[in-house]
């Protein structure tokens, strides 16, 4: 059984970039007759955004995007979050960490294992795992690996991390296909290296290109890209598709475009989601 999932963070409404996303992952599901679930990633208060969940509900539901079951909300589970920290401790495989982001600049990000000590309990420390590479075959970049552990899945700050969160959230929903875009590519290795640790079955991953803005910046809520406009929501499928090499029929029904563009996806998934990135915002 296919189950996929579109998991946007709430820092701000979708942009062309994240409704690509929701798209790919969308389309991928539903061509494989499978399940498509939404998850909303808000789990970093200090970078969410008022109000942003539902504006991203909306956008998905005005483009006719409607995901199975409840939506999921990671704010939820910070009780699952805390078990599975407690299950990596007692398996030996994290450690108390009270470095500070200056301290491993002097060794550029590589944690020096001598930290690994009693700890001044006092202090606030994160949690991080320990070493370990990851090797795995990216549904449409290929052979990839990386990653040499070390990273936080506590933040000092007593938040959880996004590779833990995540990790714990696709096995929790039973995620058989992770689809999403080729800046988290990074992140498959450090989440692998999690499934193995806290013995999960891991899904299969596929990495898409993203758009980028005119200054070959990643397109993002940082760099201000537009809101999806609502109003626009046929054209804006439209664009989506034309990103991916399709194209899109004349019609005035979300429904029907997204039919035909399932069907046209089951026959052959476009043939440019091999790179890494898919082109610069281009408007309509
Ligand atoms: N919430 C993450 C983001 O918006 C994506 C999570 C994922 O697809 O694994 O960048």
């Amino acid at each position: 059984m296919y189950i996929g999932r579109f998991a946007p963070s709430p820092t701000g409404p979708l942009h062309i970039g994240s409704l690509l996303a929701a798209v790919i992952s969308y389309l991928d599901a539903k061509a494989n007759n499978g399940q498509w679930l939404l998850r909303i990633d808000d789990i970093d208060p200090p970078r969410e955004q008022a109000g942003a969940s539902d504006a991203i509900i909306k956008t998905l539901e005005q483009h006719g995007l409607h995901w199975d079951g409840n939506v999921f909300y990671q704010s939820d589970r910070f009780d699952a979050y805390q078990a599975a920290i407690e299950a990596l401790l007692r398996d030996d495989l994290i450690y108390p960490c009270q470095c500070s982001r200056k301290q491993l600049n002097a060794t550029q990000g590589i944690h020096p294992e001598q930290c690994i000590q009693p700890l001044d309990t006092n202090a606030p420390f994160a949690y991080r795992i320990k070493k370990g590479r990851y090797q795995f075959n990216d549904l449409y970049q290929g052979s990839q690996s990386g990653s040499d552990g070390h990273f936080v899945i506590k933040r000092r700050d007593q938040l959880f991390a996004y590779q833990l969160a995540a990790t714990v959230d696709d096995h929790a929903q039973n995620i058989s296909h992770v689809i999403r875009g080729y800046d988290l590519l990074d992140s498959t290795p450090k989440q692998l290296l999690l499934y193995q640790a806290l013995n999960y079955q891991p899904p299969k991953f596929g990495h898409f290109p993203v758009i980028t803005a005119a200054n070959g910046q990643k397109l993002s809520k940082q760099n201000l890209a537009p809101a999806i406009n609502n109003d626009q929501a046929l054209t804006n499928l439209q664009l989506v598709m034309r990103y991916l090499n399709m194209t899109p029929p004349d019609t005035s029904s979300i429904e029907a475009l997204l039919q035909w563009a399932t069907l046209a996806w089951k026959t052959a998934a476009p043939k440019n989601l091999n790179q890494p990135e898919i082109g610069i915002i281009t408007s309509e």
